[in-house]
């Protein structure tokens, strides 16, 4: 379907209308700063933003962080399903390769690189509900601002840094310790 573009009356073409128009709300806000003592500032729900923040409600979705637990450990195993659950494709993983990690003697339990691209996520909150290690959880930050596209690719020393420490409910790692230590104890010759 093609539609026609209309063409532009003499005083649309003049552009003198519009440009009125918008000096109007200019010039009212600049008497309402100068003589009306009021803030210049966006006024929003919360206030006057930027120079009033405004203040997170409780249970708010902000930007997703990734977090450590109480040992400072990453959290994440780099299962990828958040990666996959994401609808913008904001998130990036890229899995371990198969050298032992030195830190913590695994090859499979923590991503080499983890990225988000801040200008892609629309907090939604998917990348939290799915993981199975509450790994990712989202902050109260809705302010989120750089100076170029790639500096709103927050990596995952970023995202760790941005995100604290949680305590670890799962203790997945407390689990694997126990495991080890019955493995230790285990002697399949004296149960014959
Ligand atoms: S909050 Fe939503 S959009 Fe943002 S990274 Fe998580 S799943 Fe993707
Ligand atoms: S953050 Fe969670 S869902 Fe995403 S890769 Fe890590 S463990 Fe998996």
């Amino acid at each position: 379907m093609i539609v026609p573009r209309k063409k532009l009356t003499f005083w649309e073409r003049l552009f003198l209308p519009a440009f009125w128009a918008g000096f109007k709300v200019t010039w009212r806000h600049f008497v309402n700063t100068l003589f009306r003592r009021r803030n210049a500032a966006v006024v929003t729900a919360g206030g006057y933003y930027p120079e009033v923040p405004w203040t997170v409600k409780e249970g708010y979705r902000g930007a997703p962080y990734l977090v450590k637990d109480q040992e400072g450990r990453t959290k994440c195993v780099s299962c990828q399903l958040c990666e996959f659950v994401c609808p913008p494709k904001a998130i990036k993983i890229t899995p371990p390769g198969p050298e032992v990690d030195p830190t913590t003697g695994n090859v499979e339990k923590r991503p080499k690189e983890f990225e988000i691209n801040m200008l892609r996520c629309i907090f939604c909150g998917f990348c939290q509900e799915v993981c199975p290690e509450e790994a990712i959880f989202l902050m109260k930050d809705y302010s989120l601002n750089g100076q170029s596209r790639e500096e709103m690719i927050y990596n995952m020393e970023k995202l760790l840094a941005l995100g604290g420490v949680h305590q670890d409910p799962i203790m997945k790692w407390k689990k694997k310790a126990l495991e080890a230590q019955k493995q230790e104890v285990f002697n399949p010759e004296r149960k014959e």
